[in-house]
C-alpha cells in the first residue's frame, strides 16, 4: 500500500525512520549534537505528509550499535535537531515499549509527534522478537516503513512488526522514492548502463558485480579493489591492497563478463605513495608495475581521464565506492573526476544514482549531489538490493 492510500487522520502513525545519525563526541554534561542531518532531513516528507493528513507521528529509530541502554547512544540527543527542522516540539518517550513509551503515544493528538528511545537498547530488536514487535505496535493504530538504511534487516521494527498491521501498512515516501530509483536502474534502463564499482574490498562487492553482469553494459572497477584483479591476472602491484584469496573469483568474473558481452574496464595506471598517508612522496605508476614499498591509492591521470570520458556516454550510470583514498585530498582526484562525470551525464540526460556511504560523501563534499539524479540513503541496503536480494524490510510492506 502507498502512503496517500493510508486511513491517515485522526491516527497515531507509527513511523520506522532511519535516525542512525552521526553524533559529537558527549560534551561535559554528556551531551552530544548531530553532525550530519542528511538522515532526518530524508525522513521528513514522510512525516510531513502524516502531519497535514491529520494524523499524529510516533517515530522510532536505531542509534548505534548499543548492546543493552547506554545514554550515549540515546535518541534524545537528535530532539533539538529534529525539533528545528520540523519546526515544532517533540515528545520523547524514555523507552519503545511499555507505560514510558505508552504514556506518551497515547496522549499523542493530531499534528503531535513523539520520539521513541533507540530500540536497540532492547536486544529482541535485532532478533526480529514478535513479543517485542507486538509491545512496538501498541504505540500506533497503522504503521509506515521508511527506514530504507536499515530495510536489509529483518528486526522487530522493520520486519516483524508489519504482522500487526495486516491492512494498515505502507511504505514511506523516502523508501518509495529509494525502490523507484533502483529499479529504475535494475529493470529497464536506457543503454548504455554503466557501474562504476570502486571501495576497499572485492569480497564485499563481488555479488553486486556478478548480479551486475546480466544488466549493464560497462564496469568500471576502480579503489582499492582494483589491485586484486590486477594481481589475480599476473601484474606486480607493490604493496596495494589486495585480497589473494579473492584471484580466482576475480578471473572468473573476468571470464563470466566477456562472455555476458559485458566490458570491464579496469585502470591503466595508478597513483602511487610510498606509504599510507596524506602526505606520502607520490609517483603515477603502470597499474601492473607498482614498485616494491609503493602502493596504489588512486587512479593515475591516464586511467582517470579514460573513466570519466567513458562514463560521460552512459546513459544510466550507477556509482558506488570511492577510485583511490579520496579522504587524503592528493589521492581524491579520481573520485572527484567520478563524481564530475555524474553531474556531466545527468544535464545530458542521464539517469545517475550514487549509493554507499564513502561514494555519498564524496559528492556531498564535491558539493554535487544537487546535480545527480539521485543519492540513495541506504549503502549495505542498496547493495544487497543491487545483488538481486528481497529486503525483508521491503517484502514486509507488500
Ligand atoms: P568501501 O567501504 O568498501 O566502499 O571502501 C571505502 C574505503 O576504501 C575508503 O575509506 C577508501 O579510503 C578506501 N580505498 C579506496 N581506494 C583505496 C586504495 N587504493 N587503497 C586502500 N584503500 C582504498
Amino acid at each position: 500500500m502507498q502512503l496517500q492510500d493510508l486511513q491517515i487522520s485522526g491516527r497515531r502513525v507509527l513511523i520506522r525512520v532511519d535516525f542512525n545519525v552521526p553524533l559529537s563526541p558527549p560534551d561535559a554534561l554528556g551531551v552530544r549534537a548531530v553532525t550530519d542531518d542528511t538522515r532526518i532531513r530524508a525522513a521528513m516528507p514522510t512525516i510531513e505528509a502524516v502531519l497535514a493528513a491529520g494524523g499524529s507521528a510516533v517515530l522510532m529509530s536505531h542509534l548505534g550499535r548499543p548492546k543493552s541502554a547506554d545514554a550515549a547512544f540515546s535518541l534524545r540527543h537528535i530532539v533539538t535537531a529534529l525539533e528545528a527542522l520540523l519546526g515544532r516540539p517533540v515528545n520523547f518517550a524514555t523507552d519503545c515499549v511499555g507505560d514510558a513509551a505508552l504514556d506518551v503515544t497515547q496522549a499523542l493528538m493530531p499534528g503531535e509527534v513523539a520520539l521513541l528511545e533507540n530500540l536497540r537498547f532492547h536486544p529482541e530488536e535485532k532478533k526480529g522478537d514478535e513479543f517485542f514487535a507486538g509491545q512496538l505496535a501498541e504505540n500506533g493504530d497503522c504503521f509506515i516503513g521508511d527506514a530504507f538504511g536499515t530495510a536489509h534487516r529483518a528486526h522487530a521494527s522493520t520486519a516483524t512488526i508489519a504482522k500487526f498491521f495486516p491492512n494498515d501498512r505502507a511504505m514511506g515516501l523516502l523508501m518509495a522514492r529509494e525502490v523507484e530509483a533502483l529499479s529504475q536502474l535494475m529493470e529497464a534502463p536506457q543503454r548504455p548502463v554503466a557501474a562504476i564499482i570502486g571501495g576497499a574490498k572485492v569480497s564485499s562487492k563481488l555479488a553486486v558485480l556478478k548480479n551486475l553482469l546480466s544488466r549493464v553494459d560497462q564496469i568500471f572497477i576502480g579503489g582499492g579493489m582494483a589491485y586484486t584483479f590486477i594481481a589475480a591476472r599476473g601484474g606486480k602491484i607493490g604493496n596495494s591492497l589486495a585480497e589473494p584469496d579473492m584471484y580466482g573469483d576475480a578471473l572468473e568474473l573476468l571470464t563470466q563478463a566477456a562472455s555476458s558481452g559485458v566490458e570491464i574496464i579496469l585502470p591503466t595506471d595508478a597513483l602511487c605513495a610510498d606509504k599510507f598517508a596524506r602526505d606520502a612522496q607520490v609517483q603515477t605508476c603502470p597499474i601492473d608495475e607498482i614498485p616494491d614499498g609503493w602502493m596504489g591509492l588512486d587512479l593515475g591521470p591516464a586511467s582517470r581521464g579514460e573513466f570519466a570520458a567513458r562514463a560521460r556516454e552512459a546513459r544510466t550510470i550507477l556509482w558506488n565506492g570511492p577510485m583511490g583514498v579520496f579522504e587524503f585530498e592528493n589521492f581524491s582526484a579520481g573520485t572527484l573526476a567520478m563524481a564530475d562525470a555524474l553531474v556531466h551525464a545527468t544535464s545530458k540526460g542521464a539517469f545517475t544514482l550514487v549509493g554507499g556511504g564513502d561514494s555519498v560523501a564524496a559528492i556531498n563534499a564535491a558539493g554535487l549531489a544537487e546535480k545527480v539524479s539521485y543519492v540513495s540513503t541506504g549503502g549495505g541496503a542498496m547493495l544487497e538490493y543491487l545483488e538481486g536480494r528481497i529486503l525483508p524490510g521491503i517484502a514486509a510492506l507488500d
